[in-house]
């Protein structure tokens, strides 16, 4: 099986900074460790630290600017005090801004900010080269009994609006949380059918869960090695076509003793993954801090030794890098100084 749509031995990844805005949240998944209760290690990033770090990754090299928050934090009153001292009247405004002065300074902002309306979409889209929304399972779960947010009706609807925005999309399932075999073939198949309808889902991560301290989950195994990389080749399999993304930084479920990180690279590629997705030489993965990313370095090497070719994008993929009707103007301007003639990172 031919593990890259786009060209056949070509892998990507890209480099991004991760700028975790807020991670206050109006859910409480529990798996999640990055949530934090006020007044218990919760922050909000001031435009200031923000666009500090900006201005540091367009310096690094990076492309990509990745706003990660909680979803809907102004259900807490320290967001909303912290939203009127920043003088933006909502989370949408404040992110929109940022994304624009982002934007400004040569990034493409990449915003995953839970479940949003049309309207918040459609403001957000002018300023962001692509989007994203974990779909994480299709069946109603558990975990997510406390997260009104994670209702897979509402997220596949965002998902289909989405579309119909013409916004380059980032989804995925989050694996090893309670589901079944068959609930990850319905949640693929859920996302396949989307895509083939709006024609805008760019990438499908497929992410294993791993175990957080402090959480109700502690004490729960990840997948394993086999689920993970059964669920790979079952989306490869469901999706010809389709960019599959593993986060090089989970691949510890692969990685056993003497099986280490390229022998690991080398299974997903095989199992039919082709991205890697973005990795930050400035910010940790603060979804997952205690799993580092590999550098650059380490990352084209291990797939170079399984004979691929490692290729740098754009957080907005070749296809669509090549397509105007899905990005703004704005976006546009941007994403012809920073691709390639193939729509990957010029340079
Ligand atoms: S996983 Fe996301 S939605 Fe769930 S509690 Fe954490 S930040 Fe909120």
């Amino acid at each position: 099986m031919n593990p890259n749509p786009q060209s056949g031995r070509e892998i990507s990844y890209s480099r991004n900074v991760f700028l975790p805005i807020t991670n206050l949240c109006r859910n409480s998944c529990s798996y999640c460790g990055f949530r934090r209760d006020p007044n218990d290690g919760a922050w909000f990033m001031s435009p200031e630290e923000v666009l500090e770090l900006a201005e540091r990754a367009k310096a690094a090299g990076c492309s990509e600017a990745l706003l990660t928050l909680g979803e809907r934090p102004e259900v807490h009153a320290e967001a909303r005090e912290k939203l009127e001292k920043f003088r933006y009247e909502n989370t949408v405004d404040y992110l929109k801004s940022l994304c624009e002065r982002t934007l400004e300074l040569g990034l493409l902002p990449h915003t995953n900010a839970g479940l949003l309306s049309e309207r918040e979409l459609q403001r957000l889209r002018r300023f962001n080269a692509s989007m994203g929304l974990m779909l994480e399972c299709a069946t109603e779960l558990p975990v997510h009994r406390n997260s009104p947010g994670k209702n897979p009706k509402l997220r596949l609807e965002v998902i289909e609006v989405a579309g119909k925005l013409r916004i380059p999309f980032t989804t995925g399932l989050l694996i090893g949380v309670g589901e079944s075999p068959e609930d990850r073939a319905h949640s693929l198949l859920a996302i396949r059918e989307l895509h083939e309808r709006y024609d805008h889902i760019q990438e499908v991560i497929i992410q294993p869960f791993v175990p957080k301290p402090n959480t109700p989950m502690t004490n729960c195994a990840g997948p394993s090695e086999t689920e993970l990389l059964a669920t790979v080749a079952m989306a490869r399999s469901l999706m010809p076509e389709m960019n599959i993304q593993v986060p090089p930084n989970l691949l510890g479920v692969v990685q056993r003793e003497g099986y280490g990180f390229k022998k690991a690279v080398e299974a997903v590629l095989l199992a039919g993954a082709n991205d890697f997705g973005g990795i930050s030489s400035l910010t940790p993965d603060f979804i997952n801090p205690e799993d580092p990313w590999p550098s650059v370095a380490e990352l084209r090497a291990a797939i170079e030794r399984v004979g691929f070719v490692p290729r740098e994008r754009l957080p907005i993929y070749p296809r669509y890098a090549k397509d105007e009707r899905f990005m703004s103007r704005e976006v546009r301007k941007r994403v012809l100084e920073l691709a390639d003639e193939d729509g990957y990172r010029a340079g």
